[in-house]
């Protein structure tokens, strides 16, 4: 990998890190495995009040030396950026307090990457060291209606906040996944429709399915609140859609760029910093 890992305006007090042991992995569907954590370093998991929270897990670079046991935020103050781990985003799916466990839904989405393939092969007794949680989403009791829409990198955050909702919700969720082995089951409130959109092989990032079931859906009445994210392409154009066609304000929409074809994190989450990478 040439890619230098991402910068951050983070720092160690407001995004702590955890070490935590994965304590089984569960093929949820043919494209997504959920990593279950626990283990002696959940006590000093910090929990955040969004539903969306996510995390930047730790990836050393391979033929590295790190100071044991390894610290982010210490190998950032005193190592060179070029050697600094990468970090890859995921969302907290569910947290147990009680059992001192919570879940990460990891997409799989080949042989590319660190955190896929990490995720693919991981196993009881591994090591899962990230730093947070951030987020920024929670549905808004005062919305007369919510919509989600996002590919299968946004199923967790979607899934959790549609689970969030109120017992009379009303909604629409657009969920772009590769086929109906990848459906999954989502607690959702009986007035929040779920649509599955299923690429049938195109690959992920390349269809244009959920950006058209979002423009053409019948919409509910009522003042909307959105929850859009996914791959980088679909979310510009769904920008376009809830802006400009269907006049929405800013303080309706939650929407940002999950991941982006052809770009592993690193580059991506430089160029979000960017005029040109912003949404
Ligand atoms: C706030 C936030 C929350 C997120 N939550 C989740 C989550 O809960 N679960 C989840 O799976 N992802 C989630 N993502 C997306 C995830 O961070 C990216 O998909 C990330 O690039 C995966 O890292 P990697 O090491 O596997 O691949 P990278 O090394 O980043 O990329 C390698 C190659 O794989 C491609 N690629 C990356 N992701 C995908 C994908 N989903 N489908 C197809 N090709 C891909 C890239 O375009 C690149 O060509 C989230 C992102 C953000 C910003």
């Amino acid at each position: 990998m040439t890619s230098v890992p991402a910068a951050t305006s983070a720092n160690r007090k407001s995004r702590p890190q955890t070490n935590l042991t994965v304590l089984r992995r569960e093929q949820l569907s043919p494209h997504m495995v959920r990593i279950v954590a626990g283990g002696p370093g959940f006590a000093g998991y910090v929990n955040n009040a969004f539903v969306d929270r996510y995390v930047k897990i730790v990836f050393p670079q391979p033929g590295i030396t790190y100071p044991e046991p390894l610290d982010l935020w210490e190998v950032r103050d005193t190592m060179p950026r070029a050697q600094w781990p990468h970090t890859r985003t995921y969302t907290v799916r569910w947290v147990d307090e009680a059992a001192g466990e919570l879940a990460i839904d990891f997409v799989i989405h080949g042989d590319e990457g660190l955190a896929g393939p990490w995720a693919a092969a991981a196993k009881p007794g591994d090591s899962l060291i990230f730093t947070g949680p951030g987020g920024g989403y929670n549905p808004d009791p005062d919305a007369d209606w919510y919509l989600f829409a996002g590919d299968e990198s946004a199923l967790p955050a979607i899934g959790a906040s549609i689970e969030a909702l109120q017992a009379d919700a009303r909604g629409l969720a657009f969920l772009e996944v590769d086929s109906d082995a990848d459906i999954q089951a989502i607690a959702a409130p009986v007035g929040v429709e779920l649509h599955w959109l299923l690429r049938g092989g195109v690959p992920a990032g390349a269809s244009d399915l959920l950006v058209s079931a979002v423009r053409d859906a019948a919409w509910l009445s009522g003042r909307v609140q959105v929850f859009a994210h996914g791959e980088r392409g679909y979310m510009k154009s769904l920008r376009d859609v809830l802006y400009v066609q269907r006049g929405l304000e800013r303080s309706q929409v939650s929407l940002s760029g999950y991941w982006a074809k052809g770009r592993v994190e690193d580059d991506f989450q430089a160029e979000k910093k960017l005029p040109i990478g912003q949404i």
